[in-house]
């Protein structure tokens, strides 16, 4: 990976950049830089494998939708994150030029990245570089979405078969909105976190 050509894109792209060789350089930076904050996550992976619901909760108010299984709580509670003062989540894929793209199910993960707080983080593992967008939504749809539909145990086509998108009209598809970010959002200040490990799905 070459991390300064992707963050200096990004950076053209106007996001803040930052690039950590570890998972526990860049979860020490974030608990460095939140204290004291009110903060709504995003339902993510790389995130949980950082731990920072335990380490930003210790003195932060954290607010995690991913700890309530049940789907009216889950809601309920990823309502509260779209106005939190700060935003935590990752993406699914990243273009080398820094663009960034998401794919949602429930819609609070997209809905939170883009509006509503002073300032969202995107926390990215190595994992999810893709050369062009093309291929960042075909990593997307047939890698990162199978994967995602298998963890929480969708009877979908993809969690049967594990190998790609069979774009099913499941009632529990969970590709319903797809987010590509082509630049920094205005009036919202913006972070990419690039992690030089595999993290997520
Ligand atoms: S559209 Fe359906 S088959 Fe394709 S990845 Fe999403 S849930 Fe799986």
């Amino acid at each position: 990976m070459d991390h300064e050509a992707i963050l200096a894109a990004l950076r053209d792209n106007r996001y803040e950049a930052r690039y950590f060789q570890t998972k526990e350089e860049a979860a020490a930076y974030l608990n460095e830089t939140l204290d004291g904050a009110e903060i709504g996550f995003g339902d993510s992976g790389t995130i949980a494998a950082m731990g920072l619901a335990k380490s930003l909760a210790a003195h932060n108010t954290v607010t995690d939708p991913s700890q309530y299984p049940d789907i009216r709580d889950f809601v309920a509670v990823g309502k509260k994150c779209l106005t939190t003062e700060y935003f935590l989540t990752s993406v699914n894929a990243m273009t080398e030029s820094g663009i960034l793209v998401n794919m949602d199910g429930t819609g609070n993960r997209v809905a939170g990245s883009l509006f509503g707080h002073k300032k969202v983080f995107f926390v990215v593992g190595r994992n999810k570089i893709c050369p062009t967008l093309e291929d960042a939504v075909y990593r997307v749809r047939n890698v990162a979405a199978p994967r995602n539909a298998q963890r929480f145990g969708k009877k979908t086509p993809c969690a049967v078969k594990g190998d790609k998108c069979y774009d099913c009209k499941s009632p529990e598809r969970i590709c319903n909105g797809l987010v590509i970010h082509y630049k920094k959002m205005s009036n919202m200040e913006m972070e990419v976190i690039l992690i030089d490990e595999d993290l997520g799905l």
